[in-house]
């Protein structure tokens, strides 16, 4: 499977199937899976090429005119031939244009069908195929003898090498390549019904029925799932055969004297959770768990509460956020909720306390030194920051926690290398307030154990959600700011999030734009944070106190605005995404997101999470100006329709393309799926991680597996060339 190319097919094809498609080795080209199979006979349907796109079509002839056209630029030389041929489907139909191609006239003949290939043009208004590849299906040949009988497999292709070219070189190294090692052992495959490699291999290329093709498809998907859970049932058991300093809790510290001063009681929730991270962290081996829970359920206090419990037993914890916005409203909060347990060394601070410090990029030299001091002497049991954690020169004395907050945006390599602090291991809580479905979770976090929190604390509100279609309703937007009005009237506050910046300002908050496949260049630009605030200011707000919130003000400004914000002297904050992570002011009531489109649907969620954290109901107003039916629009719709986060994250994934969900939370991973699709596999995912769990349990060093170890191989070097790739 690893060999290269050119020794099993030839120098000449194996050239044009790495500049076209990229493929070097005989694995590259046997998991070059066909894209469609195609009933010999079955006309493609022409109605719906795409321009611009490179297609295989099967078609019949209608009609072939070959005829000379002058060449302009020297009139009077002989110009140059073009063969004119229409094919249809049986209705629609399609150009196929061949410039100085004579032979084509004798080729071609009505009633003949044929494979053409190339890149769907238009001239004159109708669709057309300049110079296309072609393959007539009743030609004698070699290469077409499989074409004669059974499916047709069309493949990806590229203008170089046709689908046929593919099936051609396909079918040649099949026969090379021995595909007698199965990654999958034999009583899995029993167990599940699955088809040797060897056999899926043939079918999956080579198929009589779609239902060959099918049994292929199924067994060769439960390969990238299998080999998948067993790298990661092994990380699994590596990790759990580290060293840790068990942090065992301790009464009559920290934690205790929290717990008492703690103005609500912990949900059922928070406090199953807690029990479950107090006692991972009191073993002698690293935990690694993953905290999912909706927007407002608690996490907060569920991770404070476990760094506490670090601190009792003589270590420190680490939380690192996002942003600065946010770093710095966990300073804040936690500071808040320790009140004088946090102040030690201080007047007035509790025997028991202990120090936050806080750690951010932009901080004054003095600030960071200090706060550098604290956490390298163990005076602060507690160290918040940003990226900034990251950096060398941060030390600890004795690092035993570290809360990732958010981990959507963060990598798995910045995990490790705040990991890399301590002088051993230290235990790891990571939260996302994005839920993950489930087969998602056990694929890009599969080698964390989960707890969730599914119950919102008692007291919240719920949210209302109202779409205003700018489009179809222009007056409505004097109704959200009306609406803004009122809520202030009531002494609420709003926030109005907005897709930019400004109309010059170099987009960095530029994260709202996720779904830009979409008739990008046609559309006017999104609402920019500086255009809106004096247009509020002068108008239909002019009596309320409004600031603007980004990302590219000085950091002192922001937490400045932030604190006003959060005191309640700032009626209306005008921002742009920053606010969507965490951010946390109980009487914020109305949430107006402009040009809601431009932003995806877990963004549009978190969003919605700032209001209704309070005693008062909270109003999402998503306005947009996408038309009803596009995807744009099913996108906010989806969203006002339910608060569901996991039904959410489902619509999400659906919406986008695979590798960008993958992509965006972990490199690596993308180019190893090829047919297995999160969603709709979820049964397979969730089998073959039950068996290479079990399997790795019994052999942890797969000795008995081979070809699992081989392929297992093969799917680190793969990721690492990503990650390589993307560095
Ligand atoms: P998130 O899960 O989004 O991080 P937070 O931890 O920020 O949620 O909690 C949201 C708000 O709810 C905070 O103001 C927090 O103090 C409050 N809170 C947390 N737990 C409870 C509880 N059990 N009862 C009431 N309020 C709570
Ligand atoms: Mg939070």
């Amino acid at each position: 499977m690893r060999s290269p190319l050119r020794d099993a097919i030839g120098d000449k094809t194996a050239k044009v199937l790495e500049k076209g498609l990229g493929l070097r080795t005989c694995g590259d080209l046997l998991r070059h899976y066909p894209r469609r199979y195609v009933e010999r006979g079955v006309l493609t349907p022409l109605g719906d090429l795409v321009e611009g796109e490179y297609v295989t079509v099967q078609a019949e002839v209608v009609s072939v005119k070959s005829r000379q056209i002058q060449n302009r630029r020297q009139p009077g030389r002989r110009g140059q031939t073009l063969t004119d041929v229409v094919v249809t489907d049986g209705s629609g139909r399609l150009r196929l244009s061949f410039f100085n191609q004579h032979w084509r006239g004798k080729q071609l003949a009505a009633g003949q069908q044929g494979l053409f290939a190339g890149k769907v043009g238009s001239f004159r208004g109708e669709r057309q195929l300049v110079n296309p590849q072609t393959q007539l299906l009743d030609e004698e040949s070699a290469v077409n003898e499989r074409l004669l009988t059974g499916l047709i497999s069309v493949y990806p292709a590229a203008a170089a090498a046709p689908s046929w070219t593919v099936a051609a070189a396909v079918r040649y190294a099949l026969d090379q390549v021995d595909l007698d090692d199965d990654p999958i052992p034999a009583d899995v495959r029993e167990r599940h019904g699955l088809l040797p490699l060897a056999q899926a291999m043939r079918w999956v290329h080579i198929a009589d029925t779609l239902d060959q093709a099918h049994r292929a498809r199924t067994r060769l998907k439960w390969d990238e799932a299998f080999v998948m859970q067993t790298v990661l049932a092994q990380r699994r058991a590596a990790a759990v055969a580290q060293p840790a300093v068990p942090r065992p809790r301790r009464s009559g510290g920290l934690l205790e004297a929290f717990d008492d001063r703690l103005p609500f009681e912990l949900t059922q929730g928070q406090r199953e959770v807690s029990e479950e991270i107090l006692a991972d962290i009191a073993q002698e081996h690293p935990m690694h768990r993953l905290l999912q829970g909706e927007v407002g359920s608690g996490k907060t206090v569920v991770a404070l509460r476990a760094m506490l419990a670090v601190v009792d037993a003589g270590g420190q914890a680490a939380l690192l956020a996002p942003t600065e916005v946010l770093a710095q409203q966990h300073h804040r909060t936690i500071t808040s909720l320790l009140g004088p347990l946090a102040q030690a060394g201080q007047l007035g601070g509790a025997d028991v306390a202990t120090r936050v410090a806080l750690l951010t990029g932009s901080q004054g030299a003095q600030a960071r030194r200090e706060n550098l001091l604290d956490a390298a002497s163990g005076a602060a049991g507690i160290v918040i920051g940003t990226h900034a954690l990251l950096e060398e020169n941060v030390q600890f004395a004795d690092l035993g926690l570290v809360v990732v907050d958010e981990q959507h945006r963060f990598g798995v390599e910045q995990r490790d290398a705040l990991r890399s602090k301590g002088n051993m291991p230290p235990h790891v809580l990571v939260m996302t307030a994005t839920p993950i479905p489930r087969t998602v979770a056990m694929t890009v976090f599969g080698d964390l154990e989960t707890s969730t929190l599914s119950e919102l604390p008692g007291g919240r509100s719920p949210i209302q959600t109202n779409v205003v279609p700018v489009a179809e309703h222009p007056q409505w937007l004097e109704r959200v700011w009306s609406r803004v009005q009122e809520e202030v009237s009531a002494g609420r506050q709003a926030y109005i999030v907005c897709a930019r910046i400004g109309s010059d300002a170099k987009e960095d908050d530029g994260e709202a734009t996720t779904y830009d496949e979409e008739d990008s260049e046609k559309r006017r630009p999104a609402a920019a944070v500086t255009d809106v605030l004096p247009m509020l200011v002068d108008g239909p707000l002019a009596d309320l106190r409004l600031e603007m919130l980004h990302g590219q003000l000085p950091p002192d400004a922001k937490d400045d605005v932030m604190r006003r914000f959060a005191a309640g002297t700032v009626d209306v904050l005008v921002a742009t995404t920053v606010v969507e992570v965490g951010v946390d002011v109980p009487n914020a009531t109305v949430m107006v997101v402009l040009d809601a489109d431009r932003f995806g649907v877990s963004q549009l969620h978190q969003l919605r999470g700032r209001v209704g954290r309070g005693e008062h109901p909270g109003l999402c107003l998503l306005v947009t100006d996408a038309q009803t039916g596009t995807p744009a629009r099913e996108r906010v719709d989806g969203v006002a329709a339910t608060l569901d986060g996991f039904e959410l994250a489902r619509l999400d994934l659906e919406q986008r393309r695979e590798g960008d969900v993958l992509g965006a939370v972990q490199s690596g991973r993308r180019s190893t799926l090829k047919l297995l699709r999160l969603l709709r596999d979820e049964p397979i995912i969730v089998a073959a991680r039950e068996e290479a769990t079990a399997l790795v349990d019994a052999d942890p060093t797969l000795s008995s597996y081979d070809a699992l170890v081989e392929a297992v191989r093969a799917l680190l070097d793969t990721e690492r060339a990503d990650y390589l790739e993307k560095a």
